[in-house]
């Protein structure tokens, strides 16, 4: 530890950049003090400090006598010692981390009081029963906080002395009252800790300050820290800083308030208000507070000047911000500031009016939005305008608005949905025996349980609607009914609607109508025409930055002319996954049969010769609807059982019919082949480009197919941009089998046709080994793009379908993952194999086309990693095409 560390800074000599060291509140407060807005004075001990009394226990050595340094300068300024019998400076003292973070300390405020100081704060301040509040409040605050005594000790005291005077609000609580109070809360504090409240006010506020450092280690914290992925080292500011008071009669009061309107952006004065109070009395609802507008006709003078640093905020800080502030008998102080929280319509409309105002540019307009909030906007929500009965509230846990009847078990959820039921699944908690349920239900309700537990993930997994949480709803699974607070009883079979983008709650069905954002993707709202909305217009200018600016390319995944039409209005530049295992299902299941059948190589020549032509004409629409633009068609990759009967039913087909002495030469057939192609492991097992070399034919089918149908639509003046991919391949020699004869199968295709059709051929990078040989495997492709679904089960070795389920929530309550990584890429493990495996190919074939397939191309994330990593493109589904391109937007700006 050096000897020239300054563990200590005055409010005047710290500033906005330095929330490292002050944290967040500290570096704002010091941002005023400069500014020279009214802050009460004070000083910020640094996260320097707080790592070496982590790291060694105690606080650094030098801290107490810099700290006795700035606190003296502070007595000085304002002219009495801290504690001081006929006139006691009091303090607060406030943690203050870089981020902000559950389950840190609480503040505790009117440090410095005590038995020996409370009657010289009585008579300076001319005022008695402000004197014990401000005392009853500490010992309350340092109690709850610093002592860890419960805090509903102190609460039932509080109670016992309103009833016992028969008043509802604290501030009919006479001087004698608190007094009283005060000598209870002592008494509470010695019981429970076996010693006397702290006197000595240097001790009080030195034993504060520890408490903050050790709130840096709560499990909360340490929770919290793990799944936010913060560096469980950052350690915390403490702020120290002279109290002003609020609760000082009429004149004095304590608010918050926002530079604008966080839900809708807009200018005017947006907050609230309490006289009379002080600190969080004004969120914790302890009484009435009124709306900040009425500020004005209670104190013009303050009300005035608060407009004013409002004003000088937001031209400063370029955004919006939100403020805490009391007023001292008629005189306005500021207390704290940020950066405020806002909706995400609230985003994109402030970041272009910030742009309108002239603050911020364009290429700081893409760092105020985000992809999460863009995804938010593009779900369908509830008419807000309709009349609904909200029974509950919990947590927003996945977005969506669905209504459904209730159910409460998943047997039901799965019976009634295939009756064509839309249905709610409303559990207690939900566990792995829920996922059918899961799956069939339009949208998950549960009353315990929080963003982490199982209902949460996996319905965030399958982008199901989910609300979690809802304590206030009694859920009887036995009962089949869930009971609300005010007693209202939903049964099975009543309807619901659930909001998991705010976590409403409703009875009854509330209308849902399509998000206006979607309808403008979809082209059926203009941007510039007179009733598109605000919200529409801003989405349409940011969407136009982040176009302009970005690099990736965004494609789809899409396997359908419809879905390629689709995400071509989303903004697609081309299909990057087109997986053609969907065009053997439903009626062509039968010609995949006789293919797996086939005893000779006529019979196998023939079941192709069948599919050949669906395939090709499938092709054909498709390029047609993406002409121009490229089209990554993947060859098979599934394991072939994928596409036979199910081994139980023809198991007992096969018995039925022996018992019968019917024919059933075929299903036993069939049968042994299912046999014979039962894989313990499929996704391991026989599949991708391990099909396209043990049957033959099956892939030149395919090639020929994509060949046909490009020189079909170049004979019809088409520009058919098609790439041929081949999925799941480990080594280069694999590759050079299927290329040789796919060039083969093209040549012929372009000499029959007489057009030259330029297709490209390249794979899928899924498998570690592929990764790792990347080098060797450009030799044999055009073109690499990384299947990360794949690869991050086969790096991870573990299979999605199973884990999601069943201990990713335990994973994710230690705190092991903060996020799933199917959901965003694992940059270390899975991310770094791409990293190298695209430097790799690069360096064989600096042509080399890089892409990306798999859901992490449409993850906020991911694509800024991606981006990093060089590649050219993802791909994502189509609904994901506009989140993709405005994070490509926002990583290159
Ligand atoms: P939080 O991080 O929970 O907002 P704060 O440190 O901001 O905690 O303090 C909690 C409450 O106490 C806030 O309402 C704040 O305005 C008030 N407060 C903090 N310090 C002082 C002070 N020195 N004088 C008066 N009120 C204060
Ligand atoms: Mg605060
Ligand atoms: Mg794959």
């Amino acid at each position: 530890q050096l000897a020239s560390t300054k563990f200590v800074y005055d409010f005047t000599e710290g500033n906005k950049d330095l929330k490292d060291l002050l944290g967040g509140k500290g570096a704002n407060l010091a941002e005023m003090t400069n500014l020279g807005l009214p802050v009460p004075p004070g000083f910020t001990i640094t996260t320097e400090a707080c790592k070496v009394y982590l790291e060694s226990g105690s606080e650094p050595a030098a801290l107490r006598a810099e700290v006795s340094k700035h606190l003296d300068a502070l007595e000085r300024k304002m002219g009495k010692k801290l504690g001081q019998a006929d006139d006691p400076l009091l303090v607060s003292v406030r943690s203050g981390a870089k981020f902000s973070m559950p389950g840190m300390m609480d503040t505790v405020l009117n440090i410095g009081l005590s038995d020996a100081s409370v009657s010289g704060l009585a008579t300076q301040a001319g005022d008695e029963r402000f004197a014990w509040d401000s005392y009853r409040r500490l010992i309350q605050m340092f109690g709850k906080t610093v002592l860890d005594v419960d805090g509903e000790l102190f609460e039932e005291a509080l109670e016992e002395a309103k009833r016992a005077k028969g008043v509802t609000v604290d501030v009919d609580l006479d001087a004698g009252d608190l007094r009283a109070l005060v000598d209870q809360f002592k008494d509470i504090v010695a019981k429970e800790t076996g010693r006397d409240f702290p006197q000595e006010p240097r001790e009080q506020m030195d034993l504060a300050v520890r408490a903050v450092f050790d709130s840096w280690n709560t499990d909360r914290a340490k929770l919290y820290r793990r799944q936010e992925r913060i560096p469980g080292d950052l350690g915390t500011a403490v702020n120290v800083c002279s109290m002003v008071f609020g609760n000082l009669g009429p004149d004095s009061g304590t608010g918050v308030a926002f530079t604008r309107d966080p839900a809708s952006g807009h200018q005017g004065v947006y907050g609230d208000y309490l006289q009379n109070a002080q600190g969080e009395d004004v969120v914790a609802g302890i009484r009435n507070t009124v709306p900040l507008a009425d500020l004005e006709g209670i104190d013009k003078a303050s009300y005035d000047e608060l407009m004013q640093i409002m004003e000088t905020l937001e031209t400063h800080y370029k955004d919006l911000c939100d403020i805490e502030f009391t007023i001292e008998r008629g005189k306005l102080w500021m207390l704290q500031t940020r950066v405020g929280k806002r909706t995400a319509g609230a985003a994109f409309r402030i970041a272009t009016q910030l742009v309108d105002q002239g603050l911020i540019d364009e290429a700081e307009a893409l760092q105020r939005v985000n992809g999460a909030q863009l995804a938010q906007l593009m779900f369908p929500r509830f008419d807000l305008g309709a009349k609904s009965a909200m029974i509950g509230r919990g947590i927003a846990a996945s977005p969506g608005a669905a209504v459904g009847k209730a159910v409460f078990d998943s047997y039901t959820a799965v019976k009634w949905s295939r009756s064509g039921e839309k249905v709610i699944l409303i559990r207690r908690e939900t566990n792995p025996d829920d996922l059918n349920g899961m799956i069939a239900a339009e949208g998950i309700l549960t009353s315990r349980g929080g963003k982490t537990s199982h209902a949460a993930v996996v319905a965030r997994g399958m982008g199901k609607t989910c609300v979690c949480g809802a304590e206030e709803l009694e859920v009887d699974t036995k009962a089949r009914r869930m009971t609300t607070r005010e007693g209202t009883v939903i049964e099975e079979g009543d309807v619901v609607s659930i909001d998991g983008s705010t976590g409403k709650v409703y009875a009854g069905e509330v209308p849902v109508v399509p998000s206006p954002v979607v309808e403008y993707f979809e082209g059926r709202m203009h941007a510039g025409a007179e009733d598109a909305d605000e919200l529409v217009k801003a989405v349409h200018r940011i969407m136009a930055y982040a176009d302009r600016v970005r690099r990736l390319r965004v494609r789809a995944n899409a396997d359908n002319a419809e879905d390629a039409a689709r995400a071509r209005r989303f903004g697609a530049q081309g299909i990057g996954l087109c997986r053609t295992e969907h065009m053997f299902l439903g009626e062509r299941r039968e010609m995949v049969e006789r293919l797996i059948l086939a005893d000779t190589d006529a019979d196998k020549e023939a079941a192709l010769a069948e599919l050949l032509p669906l395939q090709q004409a499938d092709f054909t629409e498709l390029f047609e609807a993406m002409d121009g633009l490229p089209v990554t068609v993947r060859l098979l990759d599934p394991p072939l059982h994928e596409f036979l009967p199910d081994i139980t039913d023809l198991s007992v087909r096969v018995a039925l019919a022996e018992a019968r002495h019917e024919k059933h030469e075929n299903d036993l057939r069939l049968l042994q082949a299912v046999h014979k192609l039962h894989e313990q492991n499929p996704m391991l097992g026989l599949r991708g480009v391990r099909l396209g070399l043990v049957i033959p034919g099956l892939f030149a089918m395919q090639v020929r197919a994509i060949a046909e149908a490009a020189a079909e639509r170049k004979n019809n003046n088409g520009d058919p941009r098609a790439e041929i991919m081949i999925p799941l391949v480990g080594t280069v020699q694999e590759l050079e089998i299927v290329r040789e004869e796919a060039e083969q199968v093209i040549a012929e295709v372009e000499k029959e046709r007489g057009v030259s059709l330029k297709l490209t051929l390249g794979t899928m990078i899924e498998l570690p080994r592929a990764a790792l040989t990347a080098g060797q495997i450009a030799e044999s492709a055009d073109f690499f793009s990384f299947g990360t679904n794949d690869l991050t089960q086969t790096v991870w070795g573990f299979s999605r379908d199973d884990v999601e389920a069943s201990f990713f929530t335990a994973y994710l309550e230690k705190g092991i993952f903060g996020v799933s990584p199917f959901e965003t890429i694992d940059k270390d493990g899975v991310g770094s194999l791409v990293r190298s495996a695209a430097a790799a190919g690069r360096a064989t074939r600096p042509d080399l086309k890089l892409g990306v397939c798999g859901e992490h191309g449409g993850d906020p994330e991911s694509v800024h990693f991606f981006h990093e990593v060089g590649l050219d493109y993802v791909s994502c589904s189509p609904f994901r095409i506009p989140v993709a391109r405005l994070e490509a937007g926002r990583a290159a700006a």
